[in-house]
């Protein structure tokens, strides 16, 4: 079987998540068999909604996390044209070909004339489904609507009395009521077509065997596959993959935090980390591993495993997954994903001299441990570049005001103004002399050091930093943040 799979964002904001995840099943499914087709349509019918922004955002973003499409717009085929406003003529035709046929109807009503049935049938309980008005309009009616300049839309007739089946990877056997679906509008008043309508002309025409998308889309199936049938086209596979839900178990959104591909890359994740972590919201794998490369997905994918239940989204799960790929990047690499957060936070101009961005590449070695994406370089960058720390907080302030600390914090100095190669190996071994000359705990000396020179409880190797801080602006600090301290009487 030459399997034929699309991708059908419609460009109408940012790109989610969840459609890249979309974007991600179907790849991964195609990348299984041989001579396999991934297209990528694009469904630009809402003329409001839609913007070439929004297409360019989803294009950059499918190629950012590697999922390269080999038919479909820009790099075209033998099916297109893969712009849906491209194809009014193909599917003006297909509906006029319905309508002769007697499957479709023109229907006159106005937009406020179904509010009211729709909204008179919700109050007598009843299901809000066109009651069929237009169904059997007699030539002397349509001419009547014609004259008061009503602009027909084309709906469907759909069949009563019959179930409505189809087969999904991931819901097993799908049957419903066609009676529960009403005559639906198939094509607008100003000749755009809907998305069932359109949706089912382009899989058929463009030989799409498996229809894999999200679950949001389950309840138009049905009505898909009654236009499958009246347009005599076979009926593709089709696989609904759960919804993505937040940690509390509600619908994914903002609320949640970060939602588009487009915010992840800009706070420095990776692309193959959150491919990996996209492949994880619907699918299991059978091994006992989460990390797997793109190629070890390909190997390892399988619709077969793909829950029906709904996905979780957990950004630890995502920033303990990015923290694995990022231990394979070298400091290089980290500080150059790092350096446009730290131009936009004004720590550096951007242009760095030798010297700066040497170490500023030791300073990466230091912190790389604690990061879990580029953009949390911001939460250490102050130990770094803020040579100007306070101490502030209760606790803080009690540890500066046990009795040793001023004997340790001249100690300290004394030393390192004594070190002729100020570097994390010579200046470790300070602490442990300190500990030793006064008889104090090694917190009694780390602690009250930490905090005068970073204003910091905890954090990364203090020997680390002292090295890349140099020891004229460390002295400059330990007097800066002691000024800052409460005068003790
Ligand atoms: N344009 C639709 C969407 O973005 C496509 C749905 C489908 O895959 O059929 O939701």
């Amino acid at each position: 079987m030459d399997v034929r799979v699309r991708f059908a964002p419609s460009p109408t904001g940012p790109f989610h998540i969840g459609g890249a995840r979309s974007a991600l099943f179907n790849w991964l499914f195609a990348k299984k068999y041989p001579n396999s087709k991934f297209v990528l349509r694009i469904e630009d019918t809402d003329r409001v909604r839609s913007s070439k922004e929004s297409e360019e955002n989803i294009k950059a973003a499918l190629k950012w996390l590697g999922l390269d499409w080999n038919e479909g717009v820009d790099v075209g085929g033998d099916y297109g044209p893969y712009h849906q406003m491209e194809r009014l003529d193909i599917y003006r035709k297909l509906a006029q070909k319905l309508i002769d046929e007697g499957k479709a109807y023109y229907c006159y009503c106005t937009p406020e004339e179904i509010a009211a049935e729709r909204e008179a049938l919700l109050r007598e309980n009843k299901m809000p489904i066109y009651q069929g008005h237009c169904r059997h309009l007699t030539p002397e009616q349509i001419a009547k609507y014609e004259a008061e300049g009503r602009k027909p839309t084309v709906r469907f007739r759909t069949p009563l009395n019959q179930t409505v089946e189809f087969e999904d990877m991931v819901r097993g056997h799908m049957s419903f009521d066609s009676n529960g679906i009403g005559d639906f509008v198939i094509m607008k008043a100003d000749g755009i077509p809907v998305y069932n309508f359109a949706v089912v002309v382009d899989d058929a025409l463009m030989k799409i065997t498996h229809v894999i998308r999200a679950e949001e889309h389950l309840s138009n199936t049905p009505r898909q596959v009654v236009l499958y049938q009246a347009l005599n086209f076979s009926l593709p596979t089709f696989a609904h993959i759960s919804l993505i839900l937040g940690k509390d178990h509600t619908k994914m959104s903002k609320r949640h935090g970060a939602t588009s591909v487009a915010q992840y890359k800009d706070l420095g994740y990776l692309p193959e980390a959150l491919v990996n972590f996209l492949a994880l919201l619907g699918w299991s794998s059978q091994e006992e591993k989460e990390i797997f490369s793109l190629p070890e997905l390909i190997e390892s994918f399988s619709m077969d495993h793909v829950a029906k239940n709904p996905a979780v989204f957990d950004i630890d799960k995502l920033n303990w997954i990015n923290a694995q790929y990022m231990k394979k990047l070298s400091n290089h690499q980290i500080t150059v994903m790092a350096i446009p957060h730290l131009v936009e936070a004004k720590y550096i101009d951007g242009t760095l001299s030798r010297e700066q961005m040497d170490k500023l590449l030791r300073f990466t070695e230091i912190i790389r441990d604690h990061l879990s994406y580029a953009a949390q370089y911001l939460d250490y960058a102050p130990l770094f570049f803020d040579d100007k720390p306070i101490i502030s907080g209760e606790e803080a302030i009690a540890v500066m005001q046990e009795e040793t600390v001023p004997s340790v914090i001249e100690a300290f100095k004394t030393a390192l103004q004594a070190l002729d190669i100020v570097d994390a190996a010579h200046i470790q071994p300070i602490f442990k002399q300190i500990t030793k000359s006064l008889k104090v705990k090694g917190k009694a000396v780390y602690m009250p050091l930490r905090l005068a020179i970073t204003g910091q409880m905890h954090g990364p190797d203090l020997a680390g930093i002292v090295e890349v801080v140099g020891t004229e602006r460390v002295l400059q600090r330990i007097a800066h943040s002691l000024a800052s301290l409460p005068a003790s009487n």
